[in-house]
């Protein structure tokens, strides 16, 4: 048979075909077994990759084409392939695929992710189409919880507001619906919330939150790093997309910073075609995404993904360690308030408890981060926080988080030093709040550390 233009469009609609049929059977996995095998299988190992178990790392920049036909077919979109590293690679391919299906698990949805060469790079891509210029919406603007990531918020509002005049309005009590439905009106694009929020580990009703955003015929974008699908999957509570800083516990061995941007098939939006709302992650693959470049490298790509086949047992040892480590602090009489979902004496574990189950078992479980407030003589100071800080022995000193190992940051002079005190002010970080991310260390010696540290002050 001539390979024509024709032979390959059908082809095209053979591979598709061929995916939708893995996609069915994988859905019927569980958690853990998606996370491991995804979509790779031995007759892909068998026809494309020398048998090999793992899946391969291809460090190439572009795929060779066998006639000129196929080279157009691929080209203009019409068959599955990777064409050029920028805007595919086929060992991105599977952590996409993989990231997708924990995103959606439990339910029949579909999703598509698309893998960034950051988290930042993540919210970009996932945010820019919404604010492109609309003669019905002239004056966008954006409605966000204001306790986000520092470069979020450096993001929204040095980037949005000051370089380009996109107005952002902050949501400081994102557990009142009513706050958040106060801000909406019609030239707001789209709505942002963090679940829960780094470092503030504050949350709110993603279900109500859609609701009331489709009421307006935007989208919900929600940034669930500090959850990750093992405990939060909110496309399947009603957000349109989902960000990942797979930096963090996904990827939590630490090789490799990545993002991960996950929308579900439909999504709700005033801006944009039809096209655009159908597959939003597959269109901006297409289209701006690979204009402005934000690529992950196959390397990473792969070391992410073999992190990401044990998450949802990091995460159930990390939310055990940090539950009682919260315990611990919270009884210490040098210690203020203890931000975690898991306690009762938190100000949302009405909505943690619905929405933090730990995937298959069901189990609440609240995740890996707490923020404390170390006491201080008067006022807002840091001394006594500093004092702590500094004598932490296993613990690391970074600004990093979702780590499997514990890592403990002062955000005040760190991660929210550039947004200013008014800007911490609205996060709600103060002087003397310590992140503390717990890793999969042995509880007591987590424990152990903190408390000598605190005997320093
Ligand atoms: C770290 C982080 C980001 C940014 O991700 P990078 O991979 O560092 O670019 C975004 N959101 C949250 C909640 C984060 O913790």
């Amino acid at each position: 048979m001539e390979k024509d233009f024709n032979y390959w469009v059908e082809k095209g609609k053979a591979m598709v075909d061929e995916r939708q049929e893995m996609v069915t059977k994988t859905k019927k996995w569980k958690f853990d077994t998606i996370a491991t095998h995804g979509l790779y299988n031995a007759t892909q190992a068998m026809e494309l990759n020398n048998a090999s178990i793992m899946e391969p790392v291809y460090l190439t920049p572009a795929q060779a084409y066998s006639n000129s036909a196929e080279m157009e077919v691929a080209l203009s979109y019409k068959m599955p392939n990777w064409c050029y590293t920028r805007i595919a690679n086929p060992s991105t391919y599977f952590l996409e695929e993989a990231a997708a299906l924990l995103e959606t698990y439990g339910t029949d949805m579909e999703a598509t992710c698309l893998a960034t060469a950051s988290g930042m790079s993540a919210i970009r891509t996932a945010t820019d189409p919404f604010l492109a210029k609309h003669p019905d919406y002239p004056n966008p603007n954006i409605v966000t919880c204001s306790k986000v990531y520092g470069g979020t918020f450096q993001q929204f509002w040095v980037r949005r507001k000051q370089e380009q005049g996109i107005e952002v309005r902050w949501v400081t009590e994102p557990t009142n619906i009513e706050a958040w439905q106060e801000k909406i009106d019609k030239n707001t694009r789209f709505v942002y919330g963090e679940f829960p929020s780094n470092p503030s580990v504050d949350i709110f009703d993603i279900e109500e939150v859609a609701k009331l955003a489709h009421s307006f015929g935007i989208p919900l974008i929600v940034d669930a790093t500090c959850a990750s699908p093992a405990l939060t999957r909110p496309l399947c509570l009603g957000a349109d997309i989902v960000i990942q800083s797979a930096s963090k516990v996904i990827g939590g061995s630490g090789t490799s910073i990545m993002g991960f941007m996950v929308a579900k098939k439909g999504i709700t939006s005033k801006i944009g075609t039809d096209e655009m709302k159908a597959d939003f992650a597959t269109w901006a693959k297409l289209w701006p995404f690979r204009d402005n470049g934000p690529a992950v490298n196959p390397m990473a790509a792969i070391m992410t993904l073999n992190d990401m086949r044990t998450l949802r047992m990091r995460i159930k040892q990390m939310s055990e360690n940090s539950l009682k480590t919260a315990q611990f602090l919270e009884a210490h009489p040098k210690v203020g308030e203890v931000h975690y979902p898991g306690l009762p004496s938190y100000h949302a574990h009405d909505i943690a408890k619905r929405y933090m189950k730990l995937a298959d078992s069901g189990e609440n479980m609240y995740g890996y981060m707490l923020a404390v407030e170390i006491k201080e003589g008067k006022g807002w100071g840091s001394e006594n926080s500093r004092k702590f800080y500094d004598a932490l022995q296993m613990i690391w000193r970074a600004t990093d988080l979702g780590r499997i190992k514990t890592v403990a940051t002062l955000n005040a002079i760190s991660t929210h030093q550039q947004q200013g005190e008014e800007g911490r002010a609205l996060a709600n970080i103060k002087p003397n709040t310590c992140r503390i991310s717990c890793g999969i260390e042995h509880v007591d010696d987590i424990i152990k550390d903190l408390n000598q540290a605190l005997d320093a002050i």
